[in-house]
């Protein structure tokens, strides 16, 4: 016995399978989480972890789009050995992010490195249980743009790409 015949069921389910599509395998961290405030502002929800693990790895938007950024260390590790922040930074390659990592790694207390000419936008760095929210105008030029912790040592892991387009 089928149900799902009429078209009007059809469609249903083809935008259902469109939407399961949209936040599927390929992308299975983008879009949780995402709120929109009365503003009208899109606010991304991200939380880091005491395994050094961001929620999320890949954040869409459009050009220009103002994005609010939430990062919260859900981990209880102290502060000194296990904090996060979120780190913005221009289109770069890996290595270049690698040694940005590095420069950013002796830079106490806030861990960031002393040229932030490639950083566009950054969270505070947080201890176990505290969030930070930075809003943030997505540049106008397409591509990806990387993201990473600055906390030494957590960069390898703790990273991702905002992707414009
Ligand atoms: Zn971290």
């Amino acid at each position: 016995m089928r149900k799902l015949t009429s078209p009007f069921a059809l469609v249903l389910s083809s935008v259902i399978a469109l939407g399961l599509t949209a936040c599927g395998p390929s992308s299975p961290s983008s879009g949780t989480g995402d709120k929109v405030s009365a503003d009208g502002v899109r606010t991304v929800e991200i939380t880091g972890n005491d395994q050094m693990q961001y929620s999320v790895h890949e954040i869409k938007a459009k050009p220009g789009e103002k994005l609010r950024i939430k990062l919260t260390n859900i981990g209880r590790m102290p502060a000194q050995t296990m904090s996060h922040n979120w780190v913005l930074l221009k289109k770069m390659d890996a290595s270049a992010v690698n040694a940005l990592a590095m420069s950013a790694a002796s830079k106490t207390p806030d861990y960031l490195p002393a040229d932030q000419s490639s950083i566009l936008a950054h969270t505070k760095l947080l201890g176990p249980g505290q969030s930070d929210t930075v809003e943030i105008t997505v540049p106008s030029e397409a591509g990806s743009y990387p993201y990473i912790c600055t906390f030494p040592g957590h960069a390898a892991l703790m990273k991702g790409q905002l992707i414009v387009q």
